[in-house]
């Protein structure tokens, strides 16, 4: 029967299987809370009309019409038999006409938030337009005209484009914004930070320049992106961004901020760490023994923090002077669980316990003088760090 696959917006139109289960028992109530509309009358109008074609074919010579007993009662019902598939053929045409807009607002459904205002709205004309289509079948009085149903539906998918341009340019960065992410790749505060992770103490800890290059690298992009290209397609065809599976919170331009923000920071961080340690008496007895390769570890301590250049052979030079010095990495989840053992909330003094006993367990097998530790951290928590 053809109106038993009939589906509107994921729904079937006709209501038979919801009614069924009920009188099944085994279900209790019926799973649609909107309008019913069944096949039975459509399929006694289909026998009728079927069994009257088929008595009339009978009839097939002038001498047999004559014997052709058909009462007016018969001919009034088979007319309104004829009414019924009428109704029925119109009702396969509307779902026809308003399908190309439903399949697009039940893709859409899915690319936004179930908490955004335009899904509440969604859900709301679905069960409005299957209600709608249900009384047109029934041939119930007050149907609205097909066009003003198409009308609330071309106003919702307006409604979902604007909703998803908003969520797209916030989420996904623009022309403008990835120019701003690519000078960022030739960034002389990255080069600096390339050379200086050569140097062997400072290489140990590379996996928090890694996490920011990964960051950035994440931050997804669309440059093409314009209102037109989800006009037949939910989904930009360009990215495939969908708001309802985005990780982060925080706008792509912002992210992009603070990752500049970070930069500057790990940078300052990297020179004084190279400072601080350059400065110390292994390093000063290295530099002793090397004067003539001194000379651009000289230019970088006379230099301040936030100059985003290196002396030409500094690496090179700093990696010497620095090769009494050893770098010892910890983790940062390793310190975390080792202030953590033992329960929390704990007393400032229990607190202080663990960290030295943490450090002392670190240390063991290490001469201080000649060790200098680092934390790092997973890329993931870099990455937690920027949004
Ligand atoms: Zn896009």
């Amino acid at each position: 029967m053809m109106s038993r696959g009939l589906q509107l917006w994921n729904e079937p139109v006709f209501t038979d299987n919801f009614q069924m289960e009920a009188e099944g028992g085994a279900v209790v109530g019926i799973v649609s809370d909107g309008e019913l509309l069944l096949t039975t009358e459509i399929n006694a109008a289909l026998r009728q009309y079927k069994g009257m074609l088929e008595e009339l074919q009978k009839y097939n010579t002038p001498g047999k019409l004559r014997n052709l007993k058909m009462s007016q009662g018969d001919a009034i019902s088979a007319l309104s038999a004829r009414d019924a598939i009428a109704r029925a053929e119109d009702l396969v045409s509307l779902v026809r006409n308003v399908q190309s807009l439903t399949t697009y607002l039940a893709e859409a459904q899915g690319n936004l938030p179930p908490h955004h205002p335009w899904s509440n709205a969604a859900a709301a004309a679905r069960r409005t337009l299957i209600d709608e289509v249900r009384r047109f079948g029934r041939g119930a009085a007050g149907a609205r005209p097909e066009t003003a149903m198409t009308g609330d539906l071309q106003r919702l998918k307006n409604d979902y484009i604007a909703a998803y341009a908003t969520l797209h340019r916030e989420a996904v960065l623009g022309a403008g914004d990835d120019e701003r992410r690519r000078g960022l790749y030739d960034d002389p505060r990255l080069k600096a930070m390339d050379a200086m992770a050569t140097i062997d103490l400072l290489g140990k800890n590379t996996g928090e320049l890694d996490g920011w290059k990964e960051a950035i690298r994440s931050i997804p992009t669309c440059r093409e992106f314009h209102e037109g290209l989800v006009a037949s397609s939910p989904t930009c065809p360009s990215c495939h961004y969908r708001p309802s599976q985005r990780q982060t919170s925080s706008p792509a331009a912002s992210i992009l901020a603070n990752l500049d923000d970070r930069l500057t920071t790990l940078h300052a961080n990297w020179r004084r760490a190279l400072r601080s340690n350059l400065e110390s008496d292994a390093a000063r007895a290295s530099l002793a023994n090397m004067p003539m390769e001194r000379a651009p570890v000289d230019a970088f301590l006379a230099g301040s923090d936030d100059d985003p250049t290196l002396p030409a052979g500094f690496a090179n030079a700093a990696t010497t002077a620095l090769r009494g010095l050893e770098a010892l990495p910890i983790q940062v989840a390793d310190v975390v669980a080792a202030l953590e053992n033992g329960g929390l909330p704990c007393t400032v003094d229990e607190f202080k316990d663990r960290f030295d006993e943490f450090v002392r367990a670190t240390m063991r097998g290490h001469d201080p003088r000649g060790t200098r530790l680092t934390l790092e951290r997973s890329v993931a928590q870099i990455l937690a760090a920027a949004d």
